[in-house]
């Protein structure tokens, strides 16, 4: 799923490819993808529209509209992502096509087709948005610390994916983080030292960033399928869990340690019980 890494690369590409251009023609093949207007009136408002700038907020990336002065919201649920081409191709999981004056386009793609899209004057009308936690890259050590004491009774995997808190950590970087750190997904808060929270604030830190770099570094190499596939896991350092994310998947740090796999909160977590307690 798209999260903090992706959803930042995603936005500098639409940067780098999409500013100013003059949107002439929107085409969608899955319309109920948009959330709060019909397709008849999505496409006349950005129809001559350009897009002027770009942002992240959790999950969700948000394009300023200039004339307008719109915003067009896109999250990409479990398998979205964008492809942008100088010229047209067909694009196996286009759902949205956004084409600019001088022939290139930017498609909004969806393999499962669970992605959403609106088009609103203020996010405060999108409830999820509203009500959006903080930034784990805005934290400071202190803040971090304050909110996790707010929060004892949960679950810490439960805590770093809920977006009322933490705003933009899923399913896999909350493995990510909490292998980095050593730490058991099924702990709850209570039960962490403060030496274990303090190694969490700084893990967090660290792998969204380095994973950030490396959605950056590769950014006009963005795979056909997302950024989902195994060569692309590969990509990451030996040393993370990333690349060992299935059924019969060793430890990154002894090959002799069988990762487990269960489910919290309805999502499958991978994690090694002998490196996490
Ligand atoms: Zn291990």
């Amino acid at each position: 799923m798209p999260e903090i890494p992706e959803v930042t690369a995603f936005g500098a590409y639409v940067k780098n490819h999409c500013l100013k251009k003059v949107i002439t023609l929107v085409q969608s093949t899955a319309p109920q993808l948009i959330k709060n207007i019909n397709l008849a009136a999505f496409k006349q408002i950005l129809v001559g529209d350009q897009f002027e700038s770009v942002s992240r907020l959790g999950k969700y990336l948000v394009i300023d509209l200039k004339k307008s002065k719109k915003k067009l919201v896109m999250h990409f649920g479990l398998t979205g992502f964008l492809t942008y081409l100088h010229n047209h191709e067909n694009v196996r999981y286009s759902c949205v096509n956004f084409i600019f004056n001088d022939h290139s386009e930017l498609h909004y793609n969806s393999v499962r087709k669970f992605g959403k899209l609106w088009l609103i004057d203020s996010i405060d009308e999108i409830k999820e948005l509203k009500n959006l936690g903080t930034d784990p890259l805005k934290f400071s050590e202190k803040q971090f610390l304050a909110l996790i004491a707010d929060n004892k009774p949960k679950n810490i995997k439960v805590f770093l994916m809920d977006q009322t808190i933490i705003a933009g950590i899923g399913n896999e970087y909350s493995d990510e983080i909490l292998f980095q750190a050593g730490i058991d997904p099924r702990r709850t808060i209570n039960d962490l030292s403060v030496a274990q929270k303090k190694r969490l604030f700084k893990m967090m830190g660290s792998v969204l960033n380095y994973a950030i770099k490396l959605r950056m570094h590769n950014l006009d190499k963005i795979p056909s399928g997302g950024f989902f596939s195994q060569v692309d896991k590969d990509t990451f350092k030996t040393s993370y869990l990333q690349a060992h994310r299935h059924s019969d998947g060793k430890c990154p740090h002894n090959k002799n340690h069988e990762l487990a796999r269960i489910k919290i909160n309805g999502r499958t977590s991978y994690f090694c019980p002998i490196d996490q307690r």
